[in-house]
């Protein structure tokens, strides 16, 4: 098959995928069950359930099945802003001068700027669903706040934001944003609940972490009923919704007869990189095709290239199920990077299995040079790209230059998850050349991960 590809791949409307694929149920080695932080035995759906919509905490559980229908109301909001395109990087080859075809696929073409709407409107469907009255949550740069305002918005449910303070001081755009979509908006930690009393009488003048805000979330959702929590990355339910990303790329892929070698998205919790590779996994897993896949993250928060894999706490507060996971420690504080989305501790414990298994690559790199990429890109392909997103477009870059060195035909794939309007401080900074990349030392992570969870 060689069809001329276009700049831009949109699959039609009854192209679009119909379910949702869950690599767990094709991996021979399971990711870790979450545990009870009490008793150490494994959460059951019962103990799931007062923190999670019960749906929800099914697909949490869920092993087995490959394939779970996508509810007719999450497809038809979903048909308001996807497909979201599959476009071939003609532009940024020819720049490169690189023998490599490139292709992303954008995620950025919503209001929330961002992959994480797949999610959001899943997570609050099934909120909805089961009567309640609203959900809490946590966001980091503000990403997934604002997803999850548009998707309350949508079904008539109150929201609350524990938005890490940092954020809430760096983007107020964002909080507003929120707002408007009639989100409850309060900077973590906060005195509105008894452990961001906690912590900021442990570490007064914090600038707070994810780990942090999911704490107060959790507490606020169990403390008022008809609430729960939700959250919008590293947990298999996330990953599993996130596939709607890697399915439309295989569908568009295998349209053309285009095949990727090397798949590449950035990480944080692991849900736009777990959503846009599971498809393919699933292939590599049932010994299909093969492909190299890449998680990039940040050289300030290394919980893939220098975590351990072990079970820790979720949230510095200690109240969320344990998982087994490449982890920094619950306690890791990382640097002011700019990319918030990717400043947690730990990762989706299906990729940290994958990771583990050896079927995922990892790499750090550092905030400079991701901004580099990113104004690069911005330039060439016309794209503003979010900072987190950058992390894959540096990789892209450099696996496409190492293809100008050998001339190798390689394709590459990436997630470009959103766009960076709200990053202005980022990239302002980086514009005046007073950009820092701070790298922890392996003395600070080794005290951080002396505090992980005592398992017996
Ligand atoms: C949240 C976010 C990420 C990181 O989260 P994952 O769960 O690792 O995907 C990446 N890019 C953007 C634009 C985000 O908003």
């Amino acid at each position: 098959m060689s069809k001329e590809i276009p700049y831009k791949i949109y699959l039609e409307e009854n192209e679009l995928p119909r379910q949702w694929y869950n690599v767990r149920a094709d991996m021979k080695n399971k990711p870790a069950p979450l545990l009870d932080p009490a008793t150490h035995q494994p959460a059951s759906l019962e103990m799931l359930s007062h923190v999670f919509c019960e749906e929800l905490a099914k697909q949490e559980l869920n092993v087995d099945d490959a394939y779970i229908d996508i509810p007719e109301e999450i497809l038809s909001f979903y048909k308001m802003y996807r497909p979201a395109p599959l476009v071939r990087a003609y532009c940024l080859e020819k720049a490169l001068g690189t023998p490599a075809k490139i292709y992303y696929k954008f995620e950025g073409n919503n209001t929330s700027g961002s992959h994480k709407l797949n999610s959001a409107i899943a997570q609050a469907y099934y909120a909805k669903k089961q009567g309640l009255k609203g959900v809490t949550t946590e966001t980091g740069a503000g990403q997934w706040g604002t997803a999850l305002s548009m998707a309350c918005a949508y079904f008539g449910l109150d929201c609350k934001v524990f938005m890490v303070k940092v954020s809430y001081e760096q983007k107020p755009f964002r909080r507003e944003v929120m707002r408007t979509y009639g989100a409850n908006v309060t900077p973590s930690p906060s005195d509105t609940t008894a452990v961001g009393r906690k912590i900021l009488e442990e570490f007064p003048g914090t600038t707070g972490s994810l780990g942090c805000a999911i704490s107060e979330a959790v507490e606020a959702a169990v403390s008022h009923e008809g609430y729960r929590y939700v959250l919008g990355s590293v947990l298999n339910q996330v990953l599993l919704h996130q596939s709607v990303i890697g399915l439309e790329s295989m569908a568009a892929c295998d349209k053309y007869g285009i095949v990727p070698d090397v798949i590449i998205g950035c990480a944080g919790g692991g849900s736009n990189l777990g959503g846009l590779i599971s498809p393919f996994m699933g292939r590599k897993l049932r010994g299909e095709a093969d492909y190299q896949f890449i998680a990039v993250e940040p050289a300030s928060c290394p919980s893939l290239t220098r975590g351990k894999y072990a079970y820790d706490f979720c949230d510095t507060g200690k109240v969320c199920p344990l998982a087994k996971m490449y982890t920094l420690g619950s306690g890791f504080i990382p640097s002011a990077n700019h990319a918030g989305g990717l400043r947690y501790h730990g990762m989706s414990s299906t990729i940290s299995q994958l990771y583990d298994d050896g079927l995922i690559e990892a790499r750090s790199v550092e905030q400079t040079a991701v901004f580099e990429a990113a104004e690069r890109f911005a330039r060439i392909e016309g794209i503003l790209p979010a900072p987190e997103s950058s992390h894959a477009i540096r990789v892209a870059i450099d696996e496409a230059l190492r293809c100008k060195e050998t001339g190798e035909e390689k394709t590459i794939l990436f997630g470009l998850t959103g766009t960076g309007y709200f990053d202005m401080v980022a990239y302002q900074k980086f514009n005046d050349g007073v950009m820092t990349d701070y790298i922890p030392t392996d003395d600070e992570i080794a005290a951080s991960l002396a505090k992980l969870p005592k398992m017996d």
